[in-house]
């Protein structure tokens, strides 16, 4: 009997959004055949015209923008703007590879040999495989077959079964545009059928974003057999420097750390600041945490959606129970919301001062609105503090000295600093990912750079026996 997929309404566990039918091992195996099959065609079209399938998608995509951002609010939880955000976003790096897909060139030169010229050039891999969480349930996804179906493979994707709506939706946007179905599929389950892509035979390479254990299980699983990618968790500091203006170093705070529930894998999850403005900016930003409204996505003047569902949030109330079981002080939040919001898996946000540490939200990825505060002497210590946990994803300064700014940008271990902005947010057109445990691999994502992953290169000797 094929296993069921229920998402339950993270607002309120008690109504039942969708069902699905999930995948087994056999399923994908056929799938990776079929799409073994169906990659040289896709692969042999002229780039250009897989660009001109990307473009067409990428406007359906936003035609079907509101009813998609509903569904992705219905089964993942965020709010309405982020979630219409989100397929904004998907449609525009669809854009972005489809113009990708026109310029995948090369180097050229003069070889060393008279009459010849040298020239590189990128092909597709064939088939590969890609595995995404919920948090962000139409953007990664998009981000990872916009590049894979521009440089010319075919593509069997499993999104998360926390929220597989939004991929079932961009894959059937895709084929409306003339992707042939074989060359992009859908295998939808658990870690089993994310093992089988894995593991097949026919998949050249695998590109996977979600949680840290899984990503390193999964690239010792596949190591020296394909190619791996593994963009994973962060725990990312914003350090703020006595020079800052206090009310912007809380903006940057909260919009960091409790946006989407703090369930992006860039969320400030460390504060740090300054001594002189310590006290400042922490009591202003408890104060302005508890301020902050509660709500279902859809919900008007919601700011601070539910977690994804109930065991997420137990993780997270474990982490907040354990620090303050070792001494760390609760300004803010701490606790399961009740009245209206019991049903949801609702937390408000959340402030920890008096950390240190050995407390798990200083020492792993505690993906809630939970943000830990510590203070600095000076821009050194600042910088070792944010350096001090194995991950290295996004990090954040908010000063106002450019030279202080540069010092930390040189000095991070973070994959994407940034300078008076919080640690999430990126541009399609610019490389996404992590450092240190934060990626399980060099390669990056989205930008000029994503297609890389996706392709070999080839060096061509072209003897024309011409003079020049
Ligand atoms: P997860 O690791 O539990 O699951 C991610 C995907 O892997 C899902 O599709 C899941 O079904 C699949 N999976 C789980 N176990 C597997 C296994 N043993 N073998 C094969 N596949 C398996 O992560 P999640 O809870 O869906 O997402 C949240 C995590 O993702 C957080 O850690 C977050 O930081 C991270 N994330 C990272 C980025 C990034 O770009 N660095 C972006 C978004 C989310």
């Amino acid at each position: 009997m094929p296993a069921t997929i229920v998402c339950r309404n993270p607002a309120d566990a008690r109504e039942v959004i969708a069902t699905y039918t999930a995948h087994g091992p056999a399923d994908v195996a056929a799938m990776c055949a079929r799409a073994a099959s169906a990659q040289p065609h896709w692969g042999g079209l002229p780039g250009p015209r897989r660009g001109e399938l990307l473009h067409c998608a990428a406007d359906l995509l936003r035609r079907r923008g509101r009813q998609l951002a509903q569904r992705i609010v219905a089964e993942e939880g965020k709010l309405l703007a982020d979630a219409s955000g989100e397929v904004e976003r998907a449609a525009a790096v669809l854009h972005f590879h489809a113009g990708e897909a026109e310029r995948l060139g090369g180097e050229l030169a003069d070889a060393a040999q008279a009459g010849t010229l040298a020239f590189t050039r990128r092909r597709a891999l064939g088939v590969v495989g890609l595995i995404t969480p919920w948090n962000f349930p139409i953007a990664i996804p998009a981000w990872k077959l916009a590049p894979a179906l521009a440089a010319g493979n075919a593509v069997v994707i499993k999104p998360s079964s926390a929220a597989p709506g939004a991929v079932l939706e961009l894959v059937e946007v895709l084929h409306e545009a003339g992707v042939p179905a074989d060359v992009v599929q859908v295998a939808l389950g658990g870690a089993e059928v994310g093992l089988a892509l894995a593991d097949d035979p026919h998949a050249r390479a695998l590109s996977f974003t979600g949680s840290t254990d899984v990503g390193h299980q999964l690239a010792r699983r596949v190591s020296g057999r394909v190619r791996f990618q593994g963009e994973l968790g962060g725990n990312n500091p914003l350090v703020v420097l006595a020079d800052a203006d206090p009310v912007r170093a809380v903006e940057l705070a909260c919009e960091g750390a409790f946006a989407a529930a703090g369930q992006k894998c860039t969320a400030t999850r460390r504060l740090i600041i300054e001594r002189p403005l310590y006290e400042t900016v922490l009591a202003a930003f408890a104060a302005r945490a508890r301020e902050l409204v509660l709500g279902a996505g859809a919900t008007e003047g919601a700011q601070v959606p539910p977690l994804i569902d109930s065991g997420a949030l137990e993780g997270v109330l474990d982490a907040v129970a354990q620090a303050r079981d070792c001494g760390a002080e609760v300004l803010s939040g701490g606790a399961r919301a009740d009245g209206e919001l019991r049903h949801g898996s609702f937390l408000a946000p959340t402030v920890l001062a008096d950390v240190r540490a050995g407390m798990r939200v200083l020492d792993e990825e505690v993906f809630g609105p939970v943000c830990a505060v510590q203070s600095a002497r000076d821009l050194d210590e600042a910088i070792v503090l944010a350096n001090a946990v194995p991950f290295g994803l996004s990090a954040s300064i908010c000063t106002n000295d450019l030279h202080r700014a540069f010092e930390f940008v040189a000095r991070s271990e973070a994959g994407m600093v940034h300078v008076n902005r919080p640690t999430p947010g990126g541009d399609p057109h610019m490389p996404f990912g992590g450092l240190k445990d934060s990626s399980a691999s060099g390669w990056r994502e989205q930008g000029a750079e994503a297609v890389r992953f996706f392709t070999e290169q080839q060096t061509v000797y072209l003897h024309h026996g011409g003079a020049r």
